[in-house]
């Protein structure tokens, strides 16, 4: 309890790690940044912002189950509690607060369009289980995006229902499984191939389908090695998965040649089409032989993601996959629209459900929203645009800092650590030295094949003048650090967060996943 009210009253010190140049306040909070507890640290017994009714007296059923200690909650005024959220939520870095150049998560901006569309009571009022007669407006929202997903992607089916990119890898893998079940090749068809610049998730939802997943190298140039991708084909292949523009913000240029290669094995073509949004409206991935491919509609048809949700990545499907698709979909016969669920008559064999209900309804509209108010001139200019700042980014910099490949790049400019060495910077310093600067890091660390990536997508979305200012803080830092003597100055930053080096080993190897009165200040402040 005393240390409790110890770290109620005054916070400075202690939690900070390093030194810091700005000087210890007595409360720890750093001008109008507040330092905060948990909510568990906060309450007090007996406190409690809501009234409610004396529960009625009721024969107890459990058997001897009851609970007889408190349930432990914290006991906090309605202020405190909205206070506490209002704070904890001025901590988060988000993509309407400035430049958020994570690689390969298209932290682009969300048009306030959608946002508007999706709270239209018709639709944000919705509930999955209304009959079907009440919800004829959404069924045909969903055909719709269907509809201008298909056409984009020049594909001729397409499942809605998958939750996230992951899930529709999932969606894609099992029905080229299902393929291969239906040729009888599942049980020989063993290997599926990744490049080593795949995402982790390829590999993952490979491996979980019982597959052995072998990796492909790359060549000098960031992209497949067609030569070893050849080598490594065979009757035991059943599928590649290929991001494209792949990981390395590059795009795969041999790919027309990697899908014939792919299909003259007898095995299929996974895309990963997360950055669809560096070609949407300028190719189409069905003109290159792709047999299926997701969509994070998350990332190139906007919607603010990360931190877990939320998602949505139907998956596009070649007509010869197209049979398997997993329920459920949306048809129109003479009654209107309908759903097709389990026992729908069909022609091939699905592959049964996903997730329950239709999909990602609020998704849905700001896709489609989004689609419809860029038009097809529109969605052509956010993949040039997209292109272009990260070029223009890439062009800025590569003087200062070591461009991962030579040549132009996609949507997304990697570099390597090539520019700090000998300087004791890493690229994780390097990063932490953004913070200070206001800028949320890179993607660091990724693709593997290059040595401490630094991975910058600008996005369509930042103005100029705001890339200019970003371009500004990299040089600066660049230079510092190669200056050769600022290397302890990186090793102490980021200086004005309220938290700045947390050992991230001791988290991930004893995670303190639950808050016990008795230790958790201790914790905590590990
Ligand atoms: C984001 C991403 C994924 C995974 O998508 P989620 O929606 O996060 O599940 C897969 N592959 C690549 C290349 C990605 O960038």
């Amino acid at each position: 309890m005393a240390a409790s009210q110890d770290r109620s009253l005054g916070r400075s010190g202690g939690i900070v790690a390093g030194e810091s140049t700005a000087p210890a306040t007595f409360t720890g909070n750093r001008a109008l940044q507040l330092e905060e507890p948990l909510i568990f640290e906060m309450g007090q017994p007996g406190r409690c912002g809501v009234d409610l009714p004396e529960p009625p007296k009721v024969k107890d059923r459990l058997n001897g189950l009851r609970r007889t200690g408190d349930v432990g909650l914290p006991g906090l005024s309605e202020p405190q509690v909205v206070q506490h959220y209002t704070r904890l939520s001025q901590k988060n870095y988000a993509i309407d607060m400035g430049v958020y150049p994570l690689g390969s998560c298209t932290m682009k901006h969300n048009p306030r369009i959608n946002e508007k569309v999706a709270r239209l009571p018709g639709i944000g009022d919705l509930h999955p289980l209304q009959p079907v007669s009440t919800v004829q407006g959404a069924l045909e929202l969903i055909d719709a995006l269907a509809h201008w997903l298909k056409t984009l992607t020049g594909m001729p089916a397409v499942a809605m229902s998958p939750a996230a990119g992951a899930h529709g890898e999932m969606c894609g893998m099992m029905a080229i499984a299902a393929a291969l079940d239906a040729k009888g090749e599942r049980a020989q068809r063993r290997i599926v191939l990744a490049p080593e610049s795949a995402h982790g998730t390829n590999p993952a939802t490979a491996a979980a389908l019982g597959f052995t997943v072998k990796p492909i190298p790359a060549n000098d140039h960031g992209r497949v090695d067609l030569a070893a991708l050849k080598a490594a084909l065979g009757p035991d292949v059943a599928a590649i998965m290929l991001t494209n523009p792949n990981t390395c913000g590059l795009f795969e240029s041999e790919i027309v040649e990697i899908s014939a290669a792919v299909h003259a094995a007898g095995a299929y073509f996974y895309c990963d089409g997360a950055n669809f949004n560096a070609i949407v409206g300028r190719v189409r991935p069905g003109d290159l032989g792709v047999d299926c491919m997701h969509i994070n509609l998350h990332k190139t048809f906007s919607t603010p993601h990360g931190g877990g949700g939320p998602g949505a990545g139907p998956v596009v499907l070649s007509q010869a996959l197209a049979p398997y698709a997993p329920y459920p979909w949306i048809v129109k016969d003479a009654n209107g629209w309908t759903v097709a669920e389990d026992g729908a008559r069909v022609d091939g064999q699905p592959l049964g459900r996903l997730k329950a209900f239709h999909g990602q309804m609020g998704m849905f509209t700001r896709a489609l929203a989004y689609i419809m108010s860029h038009g097809a001139d529109g969605l052509k200019q956010v993949a040039e645009d997209a292109v272009l700042s990260a070029n223009y980014v890439m062009a800025a910099l590569k003087d200062v800092m070591t461009p991962a490949f030579e040549g132009p790049c996609m949507h997304e400019a990697l570099f390597d650590d090539g520019f700090l060495k000998d300087t004791g910077v890493s690229t994780l310093d390097f990063a932490k030295a953004m913070i200070d600067e206001g800028y949320h890091p890179m993607t660091m660390y990724f693709p593997l094949v290059v040595h401490g990536a630094m991975l910058i997508e600008p996005t369509e979305s930042q103005a100029k003048e705001d890339l200019d200012r970003f371009i500004g803080a990299l040089r600066s830092l660049a230079e510092k650090a190669k200056s050769g003597t600022a290397a302890e100055d990186f090793k102490a930053a980021p200086r004005y967060a309220p938290r700045r080096r947390l050992d991230e080993t001791l988290a991930a190897r004893k995670p303190v996943l639950r808050w016990r009165p008795s230790n958790s200040l201790k914790q905590a402040a590990e």
